[in-house]
């Protein structure tokens, strides 16, 4: 079978590339950089995956809105910070038709300040909180580094979550929600992560604190998925989002979001996919199993008819179920849908339907085995399950194999992946440390409260505070 021209292993960014666009999940021949057109099975894959988001939204009650794209600059000034953090990434309109706008508008690069002049209006008493909406929507940032697709975009597929509350204990209440919500959607996707504590010079511009969600990639770089943000007052005290107590006087509340992109996407391509293409886990494949008849002259119609047969019983669990009955060879076909990352093919010829069997086929480890037909719906939710598993801890595996605790720079100097590291507390430590390392810093272990023992700061030799996560990041 043909292979990719680049090899994953040799060539993992190269790979990438390619396999993106083989595989039909964008074409990046749109005239504006980092704006690539969503083909059909992309934009599928995506759907499925906001799919799970918009389950998860609903099972913690969240509401979903759709607030404008544009932005009128006043809003967009009101929280200090945040203009400094984005004012370089955001695209501004300046005409109307032939007019020139007297006040400027920007496409929002995040909603904050889209949504915060509303929930002014709308939060009156502690009875309207909390309040927790979500949108998916398209937001614009500017890169001016090199973009790749659905890891570094200009037009990005963003999903958003806002929530108020009354006071920083339930905001922090929230965040645990959202770190539940990380984990059972990134464990659908056979994705494992880790958290981090962003670092205060590096987090979300106006949050008290911002955690990452990041993956290792194969590239042994680490590509951040989402992040969470605790923001306590500092938005709500400018945009004036403020309820009255029970004892009737007024209250700012206390806020925080959860963001995530089309990284997913990139993550699911990278990590899982091999030379042969993609490899989907089962939750989010646009197609989940491939039919493929294997014809002989005078034999169509039993074949057909089996073929007929197992799509019915697999379509009527739910299953996305596709029969490929193109006029070009098997080869082909299987060629075309291991490419495209189909988790399970069955194939089917006339010699089986006699004996009652069909053929399987795993996408993930190339096994293949024959299974009577009538156990179809059953046999293939069962391999699902095994798919799901090899392919989380294949990606956990090597998550963590390449983790490592050292206690000097000099112990890190030739290790590839996540370094941790004891670090005093100062910045400017850390950030010779990533001088060093030639790395950038992650952030703190949040699920690890172990504080190094006995340990100095590898630079100015104090006592160290915490870990700290140094990586190549995309
Ligand atoms: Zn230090």
């Amino acid at each position: 079978m043909p292979e990719t021209k680049c090899k994953k292993d040799e060539d993992f960014n190269e790979w990438y590339n390619e396999i993106v666009e083989l595989a039909d999940l964008c074409d990046k021949r749109y005239p504006i950089k980092g704006m690539n057109v969503w083909r059909p099975y992309g934009w599928k894959l995506m759907n499925h995956v906001d799919k799970l988001i918009h389950e998860e939204m609903r099972k913690t009650n969240h509401q979903e809105v759709n607030f404008p794209l544009l932005i009128p600059e006043s809003s967009f000034k009101k929280e200090e910070e945040h203009i400094e953090g984005f004012g370089s990434e955001v695209f501004w309109i300046t005409h109307a038709g032939l007019n020139q706008l007297e006040e400027r508008w920007l496409l929002r690069p995040t909603s904050e300040t889209a949504m915060y002049p509303m929930f002014s209006l709308w939060i009156r008493s502690h009875a309207d909180l909390p309040l927790k909406i979500y949108q998916i929507v398209n937001t614009f940032r500017y890169e001016t580094k090199q973009t790749r697709a659905f890891i570094r975009v200009r037009e990005i597929h963003f999903f958003e979550a806002h929530t108020c509350h009354v006071n920083f204990e339930s905001a922090e209440d929230q965040i645990r929600e959202d770190k539940e919500i990380a984990k059972r959607l990134f464990e659908k996707m056979c994705l494992p992560f880790i958290f981090c504590k962003r670092p205060e010079w590096d987090k979300f511009a106006g949050a008290y604190y911002t955690i990452s969600i990041d993956v290792l990639m194969p590239s042994n770089r680490t590509l951040q998925l989402g992040s969470i943000h605790q923001y306590r007052d500092n938005f709500s005290k400018p945009y004036e989002i403020s309820y009255e107590t029970d004892e009737g006087t007024h209250a700012y509340c206390h806020q925080t979001t959860y963001g995530m992109s089309e990284r997913i996407l990139g993550a699911l391509v990278g990590i899982h996919g091999d030379n042969k293409g993609l490899v989907m886990p089962p939750e989010v494949a646009p197609r989940q199993v491939v039919i493929i008849p294997i014809i002989f002259k005078g034999k169509e119609r039993i074949v057909m008819d089996a073929c007929k047969d197992i799509y019915d019983n697999l379509i009527k669990i739910g299953i996305r179920v596709h029969i490929d009955d193109r006029d070009i060879t098997p080869g082909n076909k299987y060629y075309d849908w291991e490419l495209k990352g189909v988790p399970l093919r069955i194939e089917i010829g006339p010699r089986d339907v006699e004996n009652q069997q069909m053929v399987l086929v795993r996408r993930d480890t190339g096994e293949k085995k024959s299974v009577p037909i009538q156990k179809a719906d059953e046999i293939v939710q069962q391999i699902f399950g095994l798919i799901n598993q090899n392919l989380y801890l294949k990606a956990k595996e090597f998550l963590d194999k390449n983790i490592h605790r050292v206690h000097s720079v000099e112990e890190a100097r030739n290790l590839e992946g996540i370094i941790e590291i004891p670090w005093c507390g100062n910045e400017k430590c850390a950030l010779e440390i990533e001088n060093v390392l030639e790395g950038n810093t992650l952030g703190e272990p949040i699920d690890d409260s172990d504080r190094p023992d006995n340990c100095y700061c590898s630079l100015c030799g104090q006592s160290a505070e915490k870990w700290m996560r140094y990586a190549r990041t995309y």
